[in-house]
């Protein structure tokens, strides 16, 4: 057969891709980080992220200054979609930071 839809994009030119999925797993973690709820293990993959992921640790920071201006965090009301759209702008303020000047419309 010659219908082989497998190939969706077959031209990625991204120069270097981050490790979304790490960063993903940074930003689903990050309030159990903050509340220190984490496996010895898991924190430590997640400071070493930390360590090379420079937009990660910004974000650690603004969630850490949210946290302390909200008093705390309520882990368990954050729902599947608001992690959507946490890591969804997270996304858009990485592309920001790596693309200063495509400001424009
Ligand atoms: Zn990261």
């Amino acid at each position: 057969m010659s219908s082989d839809g497998t190939v969706g994009r077959g031209s990625e030119a991204s120069p270097g891709p981050p490790d979304t999925a790490t960063c993903v797993g940074v930003v689903e973690l990050v309030t159990e980080y903050l509340e220190d709820a984490l496996e010895p293990d898991v924190r430590a993959r997640f400071e070493a992220h930390l360590d090379d992921c420079e937009e990660c640790e910004v974000y650690l920071e603004q969630m850490r200054a949210t946290i302390v201006a909200a008093g705390r965090v309520d882990v368990e009301h954050v729902a599947p979609a608001t992690l959507d759209r946490l890591v969804a702008a997270y996304r858009s303020a990485v592309r920001a930071r790596r693309n200063p000047g495509a400001n424009g419309v």
